[in-house]
């Protein structure tokens, strides 16, 4: 496929920083790819030449382990990551498995739907296994996957609480405008008990903050490949049926899912541009939380 643009995503520090074990080495980095065919190999079906596709972080599966065969494909025990354990985005050029490629609605332009494919995605499978009773929803860390998550939130109705770095007044309003009922510090407790909490930051000492702000039998979910050490904590803040839970990757079906309801609930991204030969600025900006919203590179 020829790239036309490829969202920048924290897993992707997480890969350059060496944190995740065993990646193919040299790496390009990137696993939320846009573009359109530029050939396909024998056998292929279902796509076209100038067709406008998406590559997400899951590359390849096996389709014949325990996991595969029970419809949890996200856990496979052989799969391969775009941009982690085979070449993604950050190119001009790339080559995918199409059976794991998926057409992209018209609605957006390249460089906006392109945090749509793990910032979204995570996202959307982090917020499903908060669960549906889940109506008053804290999301900690408002980045990428946040800002998308709380549109899809508010749309259906439910409330969401967004948590920031302490004092960080711009992300705060920022999240308030995108439909947060209320936004505050990571280490302050919310007007309302929490039915769930769902945290994309990797910061391990945001399990117990979360745990405390909700109410009994409420979920944690930690929608990050990488967190830092979770501190010690009182089982008191575990019991009364509180969970804590991880997301690992997706399914297909977790995409098709997806990018139905974002048309639906009409989503819109914040981006920000950055030439592809910019790559390490534009981690640079992630890792310091300069951005607001999400960070693409064009080639
Ligand atoms: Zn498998
Ligand atoms: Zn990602």
């Amino acid at each position: 496929m020829e790239v036309a643009a490829c969202g920048v995503c924290r897993t992707d520090l997480h890969v350059v920083d060496g944190e995740l074990p065993d990646p193919k080495l040299p790496i390009v980095p990137g696993h939320e790819i846009v573009g359109r065919v530029a050939g396909m190999g024998r056998g292929v079906a279902g796509f076209a030449t100038g067709e406008r596709i998406g590559v997400p972080w899951l590359g390849f599966t096996c389709g014949s382990c325990p996991y595969c065969r029970d419809g949890r494909e996200n856990l496979c025990d052989r799969p391969l990551f775009t941009g982690y354990t085979r070449d993604g985005g950050y190119a001009t050029h790339a080559l995918a498995d199409a059976r794991y490629c998926f057409p992209l609605p018209e609605r957006m332009d390249d460089a906006e739907i392109a945090p749509l494919l793990c910032a979204g995605l995570i996202g959307w499978r982090s917020f499903r296994m908060a669960g549906d009773e889940a109506k008053a929803l804290g999301l900690y860390g408002f980045g990428a996957a946040a800002h998308i998550l709380a549109q899809v939130a508010a749309w259906q109705g439910r409330r969401v609480y967004a948590f920031t770095r302490g004092g960080d007044t711009a992300a705060q309003a920022f999240a308030r405008s995108l439909g947060a009922v209320w936004a505050g510090g990571s280490d302050e407790i919310p007007p309302e008990p929490l039915d769930a909490a769902i945290i994309f930051a990797p910061v391990g000492a945001l399990v117990p903050a979360a745990l405390k702000a909700v109410k009994k039998g409420g979920r944690v979910v930690c929608g990050g490949i990488h967190m830092s050490d979770i501190p010690s904590f009182p089982y008191s803040l575990l019991w009364e049926e509180r969970h804590i839970l991880s997301v690992a990757n997706l399914t297909r079906a977790d995409a098709h899912e997806f990018l139905g309801v974002v048309g639906q609930a009409g989503v819109r991204t914040h981006i920000t541009r950055y030439p592809l030969a910019e790559a390490n600025t534009a981690l640079a900006d992630l890792r310091a939380g300069r951005l607001e919203g999400a960070a693409v590179l064009l080639p």
